[in-house]
C-alpha cells in the first residue's frame, strides 16, 4: 500500500543518556506508524534510530532505511526494514534520504545529526528543495543551539526568512502532523539533482 507520507528522520546513533530521548523516538515511530506513513532513516538499529524504526514497524509503518556499506557493521544495519539500501557512500545516503522523503525531523543526536539537520536546512535555503524541515526539542536539548542561532539572526549572518524555516517543537504529535500538512502544501517539483 502506498504510505499516506513520506517522513525522513535524522537522530543519535546513541541512546542518549536519559530514557525521555529514546521514549520520544519511540512516539515518532508509533506516530509514522499509526497514521499510515512512511519513515525515511539512515538504516542503523542502534540508539534512537533503532528504536524509531522498530516503533514505526511495529505500529504498521513502512520502513525505508539507507546505509552506507561501509557502515552496515558499525551501525548493526536493521535488516527488518521494508526496503534496505546498502549505498556506497555517506553523500549517496543522504542524496536516496532526501529524495524520498516529503519532510526531515531532526530529533536529539550528535554531530552526524547536526551535519543532517545543517544540509537540509541549507538545500532549503538555496532553493533545492521546498520540503519542511522540523527539529524536535526533547528535554530543553537544542535550547543552547537555537540560542545560538537567535544570535547568528541578531548578528546579520542568518536571515529571518531561514530562521523561520526551520520549525522547532517540543510535542511529537503537533510536530509530526505539522510537518505533513506543511509538505502536503509545498509546491512539488524541487529538482535535488542540482546538488
Ligand atoms: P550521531 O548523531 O552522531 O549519533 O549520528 C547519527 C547518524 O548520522 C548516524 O547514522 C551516522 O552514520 C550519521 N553520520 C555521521 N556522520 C555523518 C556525516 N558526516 N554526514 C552525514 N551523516 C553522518
Amino acid at each position: 500500500m502506498t504510505p499516506s507520507f513520506s517522513i525522513c528522520v535524522y537522530c543519535g546513533s546513541r541512546p542518549g543518556a536519559t530514557p525521555s530521548f529514546l521514549q520520544s523516538a519511540e512516539a515518532v515511530g508509533r506516530w509514522i506508524g499509526a497514521h499510515g506513513g512512511q519513515l525515511v532513516y539512515g538504516g542503523g538499529n542502534t540508539g534512537l534510530m533503532g528504536t524509531v524504526a522498530e516503533a514505526t514497524l511495529r505500529a504498521g509503518g513502512r520502513v525505508v532505511g539507507i546505509i552506507p556499506q561501509s557502515l552496515v557493521d558499525r551501525e548493526m544495519a536493521k535488516r527488518e526494514c521494508t526496503e534496505l539500501h546498502v549505498v556506497h557512500s555517506m553523500h549517496e545516503r543522504k542524496h536516496m534520504m532526501a529524495e524520498r522523503a516529503d519532510a526531515f525531523l531532526a530529533l536529539p543526536g550528535g554531530i552526524g545529526t547536526f551535519e543532517e539537520l545543517f544540509e537540509v536546512w541549507t538545500w532549503r535555503q538555496l532553493g533545492y528543495h521546498d520540503k519542511p524541515v522540523g527539529l524536535l526539542d526533547v528535554e530543553g536539548y537544542y535550547q543552547p543551539l537555537l540560542r545560538f542561532l537567535d544570535d547568528s539572526v541578531a548578528t546579520g549572518f542568518v536571515s529571518e526568512q531561514v530562521m523561520s524555516m526551520l520549525r522547532v517543537g517540543h510535542e511529537v504529535p503537533a510536530l509530526l502532523q505539522e510537518l505533513v500538512s506543511a509538505s502536503r502544501a509545498a509546491p512539488q517539483g524541487e529538482d535535488l539533482s542540482r546538488i
